[in-house]
């Protein structure tokens, strides 16, 4: 055994001790309500496929009509082979989509936080972030640099002090002006482990008030919620006060990538400054062809009834819940994400071992994704569930003492997802 292997034999070992070792588990099937994992078939409430669209037709048959028009790989960055048109077409649905001026499109959402970040801020700037934000946006953090603040979660006191401090960094003892310091706030509009909203209105009003930009990450919203799908900035009816909004393609939209939208100017701009745009490989035209067919999906009308289906599920499971709830983290905000905080990360590990066995995929999420102590079961629903399945999971939740003996679930209505 090499020297490298035995310290990183003993660093897993610690991890295991913690209850804070991960492994991958092979799927066999697609992604969908339910998949096959060691001959095994699973009750699937994992995934960020909100909208059950990462196996649906249309997408994948998008995705190899690209393949057949422009082949397999991009051969190189944008900027330096020339830009496929499904890119292009990808950028063009996704600004209308949003309803801004412009988009740009990325490898990942990871890709898309990290380079918009650091192509906006350096050393002397100023990024303030939610505590809870996702560790992409905290990559980016500290990559870029700028002085970093952390507000306590959806805490509007604690960003305006933040953002009271930062401005004054902009003015001299004597009271003169310096170079104004440029300020950034980010934050998510769902959250990703919470499932809980981001109080968008009001962190405009101060983000305006302290002359701050914002960056709202819509990754677990696209797709779900206000009048056009657009996102919880629509819904909130916000959506044009924000300069940069970000999400990914690789949830509700059912396929792969990461994009920002805002204005034609900061796009033409992070085209020149997003490292992780301009020196990474462009994504395979079917991942492009893939998202646009996604993004079209979700605007039509078989879009909105797939979300509709997808808060009658929510709203199945939260009945069931309801009637006195120890074990159970409350969650007042419409949300397709259900965390069941547990607490201990091996007793999260071990209760998420016991739904396995119960024929139910549900993650343990542990630090460092969530904060030390704080380990959880994190249910997603999606429109690919039925109300027998919502059925299934109420029942092995109660066998396992999650939710309380006495809910009463609606008997099934309707056993397909529509
Ligand atoms: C998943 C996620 C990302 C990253 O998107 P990918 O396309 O998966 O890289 C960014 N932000 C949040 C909140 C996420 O949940």
């Amino acid at each position: 055994m090499s020297a490298l292997d035995q310290e990183l034999g003993r660093r897993l070992a610690a991890l295991r001790g913690k209850g804070l070792h991960r492994e991958l588990r092979r799927i066999t099937s697609p992604q969908s309500a339910r998949v096959e994992s060691e001959g095994k078939t699973l009750l699937n409430f994992s995934s960020n496929d909100y909208l059950g669209l990462a196996n649906e037709p249309s997408i994948a048959d998008a995705a190899i009509e690209a393949v057949r028009r422009f082949g397999a790989g991009a051969g190189a960055s944008r900027l330096i082979c020339g830009s496929l048109t499904p890119h292009h077409e990808l950028e063009e649905a996704l600004a209308q989509f949003k309803g801004t001026q412009a988009a740009l499109s990325f490898s990942t959402g990871y890709a898309a936080a990290i380079g918009t970040i650091c192509a906006l801020l350096g050393k002397e700037d100023v990024l303030v972030l939610d505590k809870l934000v996702h560790a992409s946006i905290v990559d980016a953090a500290r990559l870029c640099g700028a002085k970093l603040r952390i507000f306590s979660h959806n805490d509007l006191g604690c960003l305006e002090d933040i953002l009271k401090w930062a401005r004054n960094r902009g003015v001299n003892a004597t009271g003169s002006e310096k170079e104004p310091a440029r300020i950034l706030v980010a934050t998510e509009s769902v959250f990703s482990m919470e499932g809980d909203h981001a109080p968008l209105a009001q962190i405009i009003e101060l983000k305006d008030k302290y002359g701050a930009w914002l960056m709202v990450d819509e990754a677990h919203a696209t797709g779900l919620y206000g009048p056009k799908r657009r996102g919880l900035a629509e819904e909130y009816d916000v959506a044009e006060r924000i300069e940069i909004q970000m999400g990914t393609l690789g949830k509700a939209m059912g396929a792969a990538g990461g994009y920002i939208c805002g204005s034609r100017v900061l796009i033409d701009y992070l085209i020149n400054r997003a490292r992780s745009f301009i020196f990474s490989t462009a994504p395979a035209p079917a991942a492009a062809a893939a998202a646009t067919a996604g993004v079209r999906f979700v605007q039509s009308e078989a879009g909105e009834h797939r979300r509709q289906i997808l808060w009658r599920r929510v709203a199945e499971l939260a009945a069931a819940r309801a009637v006195g709830k120890p074990n159970v983290e409350s969650c007042t905000d419409r949300s397709a994400i259900v965390p069941i905080i547990i607490g201990s990360e091996s007793r999260a590990v071990e209760v998420a071992a016991l739904s396995l066995d119960a024929g139910i995929l549900i993650p343990a999420i542990r630090y460092p994704t969530v904060p030390r102590g704080s380990a959880r079961l994190r249910l997603t629903l999606t429109a690919a569930h039925t109300n027998a399945d919502i059925h299934v999971l109420a029942e092995v939740l109660r066998e396992l003492q999650l939710i309380p003996n006495s809910f009463l679930l609606a008997q099934p209505v309707d056993a397909s997802p529509g």
